[in-house]
């Protein structure tokens, strides 16, 4: 069956600035859709805010080309020929890519949101979607990966989870927690201001790089798989503890 989607409405679109704020080479962005129309839609949009558009059709061509070339992210849609997108998603994070993934759900149930969060991707997008909403988080998710690490801390460990800043590895028990390049992020974050209550808003705009206060869902998923990976008991969280009405805090040793 075909998916619905509403073709985003190009005319619509918000005059973006910051494009002609970048410097230098174009990012390179992976479009990974097998709808030939959004394919067109999209690729239109995002050449003409200056990015440089490749697209593949199918999931095993998404994951031969993201394996081998460098892209400065991928935008992936998930219900697509030979493999589907969460399984693009899985392949990739397992092969050691960790350019960040926006992956376009047609359906905007947490489920699917969750499965996406888990097997790596970086964000999600519920089609259909407007084109601003779409080269908001783009932009947001190449400014954070592009931004420089303001850790001055090489390693950090916390219970059998071992943090390694410079290499963005995290051991549990000595083995490798596969994680997004958004999830280290929030980890990273959470670790420079242990031990201080932070808003749902504050990560956000930190963390995401979004001004909206609108999407902090997206923070719960996002503590709700750092649980699931590095807590004991997920369910009774003693590290990343949920400070009732005002947000999170990351408990360095719990009493
Ligand atoms: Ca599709």
């Amino acid at each position: 069956m075909r998916e619905k989607v509403s073709e985003p409405a190009v005319d619509s679109r918000p005059k973006s600035q910051s494009m002609k704020r970048r410097a230098s080479l174009p990012p390179r962005l992976l479009l990974v859709e097998d709808e030939s129309s959004l394919v067109l839609t999209l690729t239109d949009l995002l050449t003409s805010e200056g990015y440089q558009v490749e697209s593949v059709g199918d999931g095993l061509d998404a994951i031969g080309r993201a394996a081998q070339e460098n892209f400065n992210l991928i935008i992936l849609d998930v219900m697509l020929p030979r493999k589907n997108g969460f399984e693009v998603c899985r392949a990739l994070r397992r092969r050691g890519v960790h350019t960040p993934i926006i992956m376009l759900t047609a359906r905007s149930q947490v489920a699917d949101k969750v499965s996406g969060l888990k097997l790596g991707a970086d964000d999600y997008l519920a089609k259909p979607f407007e084109p601003s909403e779409l080269l908001a988080r783009l932009e947001a998710l190449l400014r954070r990966v592009s931004a420089p690490r303001e850790s001055q801390e090489e390693a950090y460990r916390f219970a059998s989870v071992a943090v390694d800043f410079r290499r963005t590895v995290v051991l549990r028990n000595g083995k490798p927690v596969e994680m997004s390049a958004r999830e280290f992020e929030l980890l990273t974050y959470f670790i420079q201001r242990r031990g201080a209550t932070v808003s749902r808003e504050e990560l956000l705009r930190k963390v995401w790089g979004y001004e909206a206060s609108t999407l902090t869902r997206t923070v719960d998923a996002h503590v709700w798989m750092l649980r699931q990976k590095l807590e004991e008991d997920p369910q009774n969280p003693r590290y990343f503890v949920t400070v009732r009405g005002l947000g999170y805090k990351f408990v360095e040793s719990p009493s």
